[in-house]
């Protein structure tokens, strides 16, 4: 039986990557003040078709929806705002005194398989209701850079762009269709169908015809209105005064309806053409949108697994010990048991009998610190042969004083 095409299933041997992802990432978060929220998987579509957006990519193309036993349609999660926004809404969270959020899981998009882009995916994401201070917008690129500051990952740029509100927007679409109408031949076919609907999305698109084009585009900044002017130059004052250095890009859109004002990425060159690890922005109006008060909100998201690809491949440690039990059950155990009871640390006894050669092999594979070789030799002696898989040192020793000396080391 084969998984399905554009999952994959995350394998003991990388599991620690992802630990070590999780916790930074929640250390960060938390240590910036942010709660941690968890919501459903599965929801009504009706709300991501409102909150995302029906002309978008993601309504009208990549959402895993379905209709369930009692015929309702329901939709895998294919971004995690929308839930947030909604469980903000159903459980009156205005109520509590913090509005900062954040969830980390699985998210769902039927999109084309590709390095870096997969159809179930992980985002650790960023949510802050109220506030419609130019600083909030300033603290969330920080709190994003300072987490993929934790995570050692470099050579990132941060591009930045205002995208205007429902008062200017409008005016800077309509110059926009006319723009691409004039060279519409040379867009490809989706671009066409976005000519009309959603034109802003053009400046997003992938393809080589439709990037050489919009590159003459006009520019959002000559249109918007004063208020989003001043919004942004004011989030731009205070990443600078925050030390971060950004690029402003007036053709950064993003992919799903509901920004406004200010919108970010970060990027990487590493990882070919999926080299956005995080994005986001501002979305005044989509709390009033899915039906709660007029709320200003704001939010990134980054992707897991573009992060994981970029974290370090620092080799680790499946296992402390490696019983390497070459004929003796009983005194394996007896020696294993002890060690669990006396150190707590992680134990691996091996029943599948081999040559000491090959289990060597395979301690080395597994990734063990040591391997305690046990044979008919130590279990006569009351010792244990013990090799140091770091320094590559082999010493026999007396059993207890073995277990003395590792009581010992993990002290
Ligand atoms: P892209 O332009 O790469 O399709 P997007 O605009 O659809 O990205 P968002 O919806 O803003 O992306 O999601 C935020 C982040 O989540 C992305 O920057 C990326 O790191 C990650 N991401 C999005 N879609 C996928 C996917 N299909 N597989 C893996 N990661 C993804
Ligand atoms: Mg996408």
């Amino acid at each position: 039986m084969e998984i399905l095409r554009g999952f994959k299933d995350i394998l003991p041997t990388d599991i620690k990557k992802w630990h070590k992802l999780e916790e930074i990432a929640r250390n960060t978060l938390e240590s910036f003040g942010y709660k941690e929220i968890r919501t459903p998987l599965l929801e009504k579509t009706r709300l991501f078709a409102r909150g995302v957006g029906e002309d978008t990519d993601i309504v009208e193309k990549e959402m895993y929806t379905f209709l369930d036993k009692s015929n309702e349609s329901v939709t895998l999660r294919p971004e995690g705002t929308a839930g947030v926004v909604r469980a903000y809404i159903d459980n009156h969270l205005e109520n509590l005194p913090y509005k900062k959020y954040y969830y980390i899981g699985a998210m769902f998009r039927y999109e084309r398989p590709q390095k870096g882009r997969l159809r179930q995916f992980h985002q650790i994401g960023v949510e802050v209701f109220g506030i419609d201070n130019p600083s909030i917008d300033a603290e969330i690129v920080h709190l994003d850079k300072t987490m993929l500051e934790k995570l050692k990952i470099g050579d990132l740029r941060i591009e930045i762009n205002n995208i205007g509100c429902d008062r200017c927007r409008p005016e800077y679409i309509k110059k926009l269709q006319e723009y691409f109408t004039q060279h519409k031949d040379k867009l490809c076919e989706d671009c066409k169908r976005r000519l009309n609907k959603n034109p802003l999305r053009i400046l997003d698109c992938k393809n080589k015809g439709c990037k050489t084009v919009a590159k003459d585009a006009p520019k959002i900044t000559d249109y918007a209105c004063d208020n989003c002017k001043n919004h942004f130059n004011n989030v731009k004052k205070k990443l600078q005064s925050l030390n971060i250095e950004f690029i402003e890009n007036p053709y950064l859109v993003r992919g799903l309806d509901y920004y406004t004002k200010f919108v970010f990425e970060i990027i990487t060159d590493k990882l070919g053409a999926q080299g956005t690890v995080s994005a986001g922005g501002r979305y005044d109006g989509l709390i009033e949108q899915l039906g709660g008060k007029a709320t200003p909100g704001i939010g990134f998201a980054s992707g897991c697994e573009r992060l994981i690809e970029l974290m370090d491949e620092e080799k680790e440690l499946l296992f402390d010990y490696y019983i390497a039990n070459l004929s003796e059950d009983d005194y394996a155990l007896d020696i294993a048991s002890k060690l669990i009871n006396l150190t707590n640390k992680r134990i691996y006894v091996e029943y599948e009998k081999r040559s000491l050669k090959s289990m060597m092999k395979k301690a080395d594979r597994m990734g063990t610190r040591f391997v305690v070789i046990v044979g008919e030799n130590e279990k006569n002696k009351n010792s244990v042969l013990v090799k140091d898989m770091k320094n590559s040192t082999q010493n026999e020793y007396d059993l207890k004083i073995f277990l003395d000396n590792e009581v010992k080391r993990w002290l």
